[in-house]
């Protein structure tokens, strides 16, 4: 069994130890020691990394209740050194009882249970066993913040189980046998743990909630702490500056200017509208009185060159919103291909323009579809464009 250093003194950095075993796995080699300082993947906790004999560690895991340390390169047997990526180590501890904080809070204040502890990256998340709203979640945020503040030393304890029972806020595994650790932080937490914590709640720095989604009947609650807290707020910081710089206004006004934006977006929109409209009404009117009748119908067909869509979107609704008699078969032609609608007014349940359509596509090289009454897509073939007008008008005269 290697000694597990890293519960000693969760602040030492660098140690020594003996190789007991070493042995390639696909490339990899694993490294069992006498004792170590890399604590190990488990508990949503990452394992540490660093050096071991100069040699950078690839994963540090449990398994078979051995540590294996994973290299890609194989160490020299008998004696090594080993050497902590403080800054990481530092931030998972920082992370682990930012975590802590939270779920002790919410716990105590609002009697929810969390669960399923994940760091990842910068990244914490936790599961609650019943929905928590936000202003239940932003209240424990500010409880984990103000254990923060008070520099609340955290302990390591050992005690019985009818302890353990009375206080924790979730009971150790079944298959847990005594002695159970419990991360204790005096008012605001008591539970059993097998990670690594900073030694006072000083030292998390800030617990930030970014956000909260449903999850399997509960919420899962998105956390940052610590360096990994000021990381975010740093670049949000950075974001918001670019945009009240954009919006030339504070980072409290920005809402009110996007709101303005949106509104002056929205009245360009319906003027667009009204001036396309007016400018395609005495083409929609002339292609009607050119229209040929087909049978109760007048069909109406036209090729619009170098224009939108949104043009032909335009053209098409004067003609068939005009008359519920018409079917329109449209083709916009521009440097993106070539845009075929073929339709009626919705009302109109005697014809289907479908075929029409599908023969004209087929003939553009192109692709789309519709209901009975509407159907559109691009097609390739702009070359082909009068042939294909053509064949739909054919289909819908037969
Ligand atoms: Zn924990």
């Amino acid at each position: 069994m290697t000694a597990k250093l890293f519960y000693d003194d969760p602040y030492a950095k660098e140690f020594d130890a003996e190789i007991l075993s070493q042995s390639e796995h696909k490339g990899k080699y694993h490294i069992i020691l006498d004792s170590t300082l890399f604590y190990p993947s488990g508990g949503g906790q990452p394992c540490d990394l660093g050096t071991l004999g100069g040699v950078e560690l690839v994963d540090v895991h449990e398994s078979g209740g051995e540590i294996v340390h994973v290299t890609a390169s194989p160490l020299e047997s008998g004696h090594v050194h080993g050497v902590l990526d403080w800054g990481r180590r530092f931030e998972l501890m920082q992370q682990h009882l930012g975590e802590h904080l939270f779920a002790g809070s919410i716990w105590n204040l609002h009697h929810i249970h969390t669960d399923r502890l994940r760091i990842e990256g910068d990244n914490v998340s936790i599961d609650t066993d019943i929905p928590a709203d936000m202003d239940a979640i932003l209240e424990a945020e500010s409880a984990a913040n103000e254990a923060v503040w008070a520099d609340i030393p955290v302990e390591v304890v050992y005690p019985d189980m009818a302890e353990i029972r009375e206080h924790a806020r979730k009971l150790p595994p079944d298959n847990a046998t005594p002695p159970v650790r419990i991360v204790k932080v005096e008012g605001v937490d008591y539970v059993p743990c097998c990670g690594l914590h900073v030694s006072s709640t000083g030292q998390v720095g800030i617990v930030k909630v970014i956000s909260c989604e449903n999850h399997k009947g509960g919420s899962r609650i998105y956390l940052r702490c610590g360096r990994a807290a000021y990381r975010w707020i740093a670049s949000v910081h950075h974001e918001v500056r670019k945009a009240e710089a954009e919006l030339v206004c504070g980072y409290d006004g920005i809402n009110d200017k996007i709101a303005a934006l949106k509104s002056q977006i929205h009245a360009l929109k319906s003027q667009n509208e009204a001036t396309i409209s007016r400018l395609l009404r005495p083409l929609a009117d002339s292609l009607m009185r050119d229209a040929e009748i087909s049978g109760t119908h007048k069909i109406v067909r036209h090729i619009m060159n170098q224009s939108t869509q949104d043009e032909a979107k335009h053209l098409f609704r004067l003609i068939t919103e005009g008359d519920k008699s018409a079917v329109a078969v449209l083709a916009c032609v521009n440097d993106e291909g070539v845009f075929l609608m073929i339709g009626t007014d919705r009302g109109s349940k005697d014809v289907d323009v479908r075929p029409a359509f599908r023969k004209a596509i087929e003939i553009l090289g192109g692709k789309g579809g519709g209901t009975p009454f509407s159907a559109q897509g691009w097609g390739k073939n702009s070359q082909a464009v009068n042939e294909a007008v053509d064949a739909a008008v054919n289909v819908l005269k037969n």
